[in-house]
């Protein structure tokens, strides 16, 4: 018998969908994605998506900033992959929210709590020319599907220079919406590499936090839209460094990043730059490669939503959610929202077709 829906991501939209979906009574089945696979670390691509990658979510609604440190405990099981090593330690964490590794798991657990299955295997190719549609993973193994809710997120785009990997939540981050208003932060310069929509608006944003913020633009213009880019040059905060490229993350294990070396690709000439941190926005890439173009997607690469308002794709049956088919908001509450608009869809799609 094909599964009713498979779900193939882990992160907000992934764990949303599985919610909706098990207490519909549909048993979804959610590939999470191989933990094992050092090309998942390396592209951040590992179970439990972005979030997993963060440290402190303010944004969240239902996560205050306060000690929930007895919640995880009864919530969470102590051989639970993501059990905060704080709650085993007994350590006290006074102001502690919630890391985005712990909501991650909490979302997972709710899910398996509802009657989600988990399989920890990367779908490497899909076959939706027919339906029931043919999964394919990375051991080989195989499962058909009459509905497919497609939520692997978007990974953002790193320099890769290995200072930067050094540094990765140690100072260096791609979001400045999730950490840029961390104590680390705040009263210092940051570097901000990009000269995008992206870029201008961190620029901004963090312009609030910091002393100063730099940002680092390879050419000699912006590549971000009029009204942005004027924003960003206007705020006394910001100073740009044209024609200028990061060669290295300057830091020590213990403080993180403290500072970058910037080279002048005009002028030849480098310099070091003072900063608590770099934040890179230089675009994300979605996780879209083992759909083969089976599914219609932008110009930017994203998967193309075909219905506004619904999770709809371009194959009947298959609907996306979170930031796969997202460029413009990218946030872990709008993903866990289209996460439950595709679990309904998927839903009426079955029913629709006789099979709930
Ligand atoms: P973009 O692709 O628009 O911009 C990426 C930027 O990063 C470019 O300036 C690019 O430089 C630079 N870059 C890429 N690779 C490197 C590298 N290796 N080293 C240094 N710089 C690099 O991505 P965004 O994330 O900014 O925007 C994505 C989409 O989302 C856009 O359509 C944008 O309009 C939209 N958006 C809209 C917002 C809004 O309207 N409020 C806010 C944020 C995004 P170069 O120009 O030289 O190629």
């Amino acid at each position: 018998m094909p599964e009713n829906v498979v779900i193939i991501g882990s992160g907000p939209a992934a764990w949303t969908a599985a919610i909706y979906a098990a207490r519909a009574n549909l048993t979804p089945l959610v590939f999470q994605g191989n933990p094992y696979d050092e090309r998942n670390n390396q592209n951040g691509t590992l179970p439990l998506g972005q979030l997993a990658l963060t440290t402190e979510v303010e944004n969240f609604p239902g996560w205050p900033t306060g000690d929930t440190r007895e919640y995880l405990r009864t919530a969470l099981s102590p051989d639970d992959t993501h059990f905060p090593y704080w709650v085993s330690a007994n350590k006290s964490q006074p102001n502690h929210g919630i890391q985005g590794p712990e909501l991650m798991a909490l979302m997972r657990k709710q899910a398996l709590n509802v009657g989600t299955r988990i399989e920890s295997k990367d779908v490497v190719s899909v076959d939706l020319k027919k339906s029931p549609f043919m999964l394919t993973m990375h051991d080989g193994s195989t499962v058909e599907t009459r509905t497919i809710i497609l939520s692997t997120g978007a990974r953002a785009n790193y320099l890769g220079l290995p200072s930067e990997e050094r540094f990765k939540n140690n100072g260096v981050s791609a979001c400045a919406v999730c950490d840029g208003a961390l104590p680390r932060f705040r009263n210092k310069p940051i570097v901000v590499v990009g000269a995008g929509d992206s870029a201008c608006e961190e620029a901004s944003y963090l312009s609030k936090f910091a002393t100063k913020v730099y940002m680092v633009v390879r050419r000699d213009a912006m590549r971000a839209s009029k009204i942005m880019a004027d924003r960003a040059r206007a705020n006394p905060k910001i100073e740009i460094r044209w024609n200028s490229v990061v060669e290295e993350v300057l830091g020590e294990d213990k403080l993180g990043v403290t500072g970058v070396r910037l080279k002048n690709t005009a002028k030849g000439t480098s310099e070091e730059i003072e900063c608590s941190g770099m934040f890179c926005a230089i675009g994300h890439t979605p996780n879209v490669g083992f759909l083969n173009n089976q599914v219609k997607l932008n110009e930017g690469g994203y998967i193309l939503w075909t219905t506004v308002a619904r999770s709809y794709t371009s194959v009947d049956g298959v609907f996306a959610a979170g930031d796969v088919a997202d460029d413009y908001y990218r946030q872990a509450i709008s993903a866990a929202g289209t996460g439950c608009m595709a679990a309904l869809d998927a839903e009426r799609w079955l029913g629709h077709h006789g099979f709930a």
